[in-house]
């Protein structure tokens, strides 16, 4: 299990690289949330994502001798794009292994930061698999999209961050996919501040993370049907997830309705352009799931890479629908 230590040398590590992300309140959310709400905006991050911070405190971690065949990974969306982005600043060489229906929005922000592409499959798993292949084939590294100390580390740097610039809160909200970046900013948030609490949100159409933590073992799924593509994952990881179980509090659920409207709320309200999978924490507070009132509240915003066709798509949806 990663330590607090570790989460800070890997905040030394990135700290000239990776962007302070500000945080910002609306009368408008605190009101319709009855909460005092902070949105931590990593959708401003750099790539977009906070998923920069993992891959940059990866790379960071290794030696110059381990970097010298590359790195390689699998990934449709952000943690390729994440990797791509660090090791263009490090000058590295990334691979990336992308399904065969990539969008081409993705594919060429990977492209754009000088990432070589190999296209493999549909699945995570099989794209995985083939970035596992390449690295025993060619000495590249490979680097895990959230399964790794040094990955939960890179993302717990943000709980770090938040109590630099708030002090104390009462709680956070955090998206789930595989559960790197709960996990990082739970061990760094519940070893400071004791008594914050610390809530999963996940989409109801892909609800791994919540079935497991109920459950008290790894629950896998099989149909995973929602807009929030970087949640997608069939299971959290087996680093990941005894972090949950020790320092998370609850896992919270949202729709694929109240995902849409959170999107268009931040766009509108707080001119703020933030994916659907980074939308979710919001979607709990707007739709009244949040279950504590009254409190300092933070949400994290953990990306921005959504795609504008479907953005379109989503704000007839909700403007026309109501
Ligand atoms: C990857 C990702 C997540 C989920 O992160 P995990 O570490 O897999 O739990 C959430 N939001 C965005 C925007 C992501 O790219």
């Amino acid at each position: 299990m990663i330590t607090l230590q570790d989460v800070r040398d890997a905040k030394r590590r990135i700290s000239q690289l990776a962007h302070t992300t500000p945080v910002f309140s609306s009368q408008t959310l605190n009101i319709l949330s009855e909460s005092s709400v902070f949105l931590k905006a990593e959708n401003l991050q750099k790539s977009g994502s906070f998923k920069f911070r993992g891959a940059m405190n990866f790379l960071l971690s290794l030696s110059r001798e381990n970097l010298r065949n590359g790195v390689v990974t699998g990934s449709s969306g952000n943690h390729g794009q994440a990797l791509a982005c660090a090791g263009k600043i490090l000058n590295t060489n990334v691979t990336v292994v992308v399904p065969e229906d990539v969008s081409a929005a993705k594919l060429s922000a990977i492209k754009g930061y000088g990432a070589r592409i190999e296209r493999c499959g549909r699945t995570s798993t099989e794209r995985l698999n083939r970035a596992y292949e390449i690295s025993q084939q060619t000495g590249a590294i490979f680097v895990p999209p959230f399964d790794h100390p040094w990955i939960m580390a890179g993302q717990g740097t943000i709980g770090l961050e938040l109590i630099e610039q708030l002090c104390d809160f009462d709680a956070v909200l955090v998206p789930c996919g595989g559960c790197g970046l709960i996990s990082g900013i739970s061990k760094a948030i519940k070893e400071i501040l004791k008594n914050a609490r610390v809530y999963g949100v996940e989409p109801e159409q892909s609800n791994s993370t919540y079935l497991s933590f109920k459950a008290g073992h790894l629950v896998e799924l099989k149909n995973i049907n929602t807009i929030a593509d970087g949640l997608r994952t069939a299971v959290p990881g087996t680093l990941t997830f005894p972090v949950v179980q020790k320092y998370v509090d609850d896992i919270l659920l949202v729709s694929e309705q109240e995902i849409k409207r959170a999107v268009v709320f931040l766009l509108e309200r707080m001119k703020l352009l933030v994916e659907p999978s980074g939308a979710v924490t919001v979607a709990a507070l707007l739709s009244g799931k949040f279950p504590l009132k009254n409190k300092k509240v933070v949400a994290i915003l953990s990306g921005g890479n959504v795609d504008l066709f479907a953005l379109s798509k989503w704000i007839k949806e909700i403007k026309q629908g109501g």
